[in-house]
């Protein structure tokens, strides 16, 4: 089988696997026990955060369960804010793209239940938020904005940077806006620098990286104030409470060093793939790219090198998937995350693509262990299969 669903899960590192190994056989001591095993497992802990600090350039790390679980821990600390003295009995309001993976999207639809309202900003047709867009949203109840970094479905790449200079100019002299990114699909695979950009917070994830999966974790600049939601044993400066992963941790902290030194070569690599995938499927007929655009050579750069997606309307998604997988290929139907709901068109939808063709779509995610060769016989079967299928699915439409 190929493996073309790297976005919805990477094949760990099997030297990430021995490292794991490793440092949960040596360091199995509570990190948070007094005695010498014990400090042996914090001073490893501590080392890990430094180090993922370091990777970001400075500010703090949360570690976590994954990027669904940063996002949780940084959008539930509303509702303690909104309970604090200062802000009682005045509205609170988030505003986020309309294209955020489940963990925000309906995290945030779950916020609206305890008195705290959203406005949700939608793409483009490119599937790109505007940060004007996202300015004129803003008001005085706004107390956080959130905008991923790449969406996990079409791998449009966000302008973070200009969104947070709207947000800033537009809070001057006010309470700070808390800007939030999630950037499970950006971190070790297009550069992704928080500081940089200026956001207060990211959520990262260990198993889009060749790392472990249940493990994550949650940046946050110097500046931002958050008060978690979830209480116990103060863990993680009080923010993540519970004993931690530390295998895990070592996991997505030594993941994210391979990819951070192999970023540049890797991403140059797997534009050139995707590239040659997109020239290939082109001559493949009743192709469609969604967005459109992903066709065309010139906009590439919007667009993250891993993650492609496409369909041959009216043949449905699911049925393309089958068809891939019978001839050896794995790919996915959207993000797995909402592959089994019925809002799995959401995110096309919000780009303004009729559900009907948006069903027909499927994600296509490519990583380091890709092959050119593999992708030129995933081009080779698509020639194959897809012009029956699509009579078929023409005839029983
Ligand atoms: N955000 C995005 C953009 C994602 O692609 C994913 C993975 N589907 C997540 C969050 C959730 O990550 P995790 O599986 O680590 O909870």
């Amino acid at each position: 089988m190929i493996y073309l669903d790297w976005a919805a899960s990477a094949p760990p590192e099997p030297e990430i696997l021995d490292l794991m190994r490793d440092c949960a056989s040596r360091f199995y001591a509570n990190p948070s026990s007094p005695h010498a095993a014990g400090r042996d497992a914090r001073d490893e802990l501590e080392r890990s955060r430094e180090t993922l600090a370091r990777i970001f350039g400075g500010g703090r790390i949360v570690f976590t369960s994954g990027a669904t679980e940063s996002n949780g821990v940084c959008l539930l600390s509303l509702l303690r804010r909104q309970r604090t003295r200062e802000e009682r009995g005045k509205p609170i309001r988030v505003v986020i793209s309309a294209i955020e993976h489940a963990s925000i999207h309906e995290q945030v639809q779950a916020l609206a239940g305890f008195g705290i309202s959203s406005t949700l900003v939608p793409p483009d047709a490119d599937g790109m938020v505007s940060a004007d867009k996202i300015g004129e949203s803003l008001d005085a109840d706004t107390v956080l904005v959130s905008v991923m970094a790449v969406n996990n479905e079409t791998g449009a790449i966000q302008d973070v940077k200009r969104i947070t200079d709207v947000v800033r100019s537009f809070s001057r002299g006010r309470r700070r806006i808390l800007v939030h990114s999630d950037a499970a699909q950006a971190f070790g695979k297009i550069p992704f620098r928080p500081m940089e950009l200026g956001i207060d917070a990211a959520s990262i994830s260990g198993h889009k990286i060749g790392g472990p999966r249940g493990v994550g974790a949650l940046w946050l600049s110097d500046d931002a104030s958050l008060e978690p939601l979830a209480a116990g044993g103060g863990q993680e400066g009080r923010k993540r409470p519970g004993t931690e992963n530390l295998p895990g941790i070592c996991g997505i902290v030594n993941a994210a060093e391979k990819r951070i030194s192999d970023l540049e070569e890797a991403r140059g690599e797997a534009q050139k793939k995707i590239d040659v995938l997109i020239e290939g499927l082109q001559h493949v007929p009743g192709i469609c790219f969604f967005p459109e655009t992903r066709g065309t050579r010139k906009i590439q750069p919007s667009f993250s090198p891993h993650i492609l997606c496409l369909g041959f309307p009216p043949i449905p998604g699911e049925v393309l998937v089958r068809i891939a997988e019978s001839r050896g290929f794995l790919i996915a139907t959207g993000s797995a995350c909402a592959s089994r709901k019925k809002s799995r068109t959401r995110i096309l939808e919000a780009m303004g693509i009729p559900s009907a063709r948006a069903f027909s779509a499927v994600r296509i995610s490519i990583g380091p262990g890709t092959t050119a060769g593999e992708l030129g016989s995933f081009i080779m079967a698509m020639r194959e299969e897809v012009p029956a299928a699509l009579a078929l699915a023409k005839k029983t439409r």
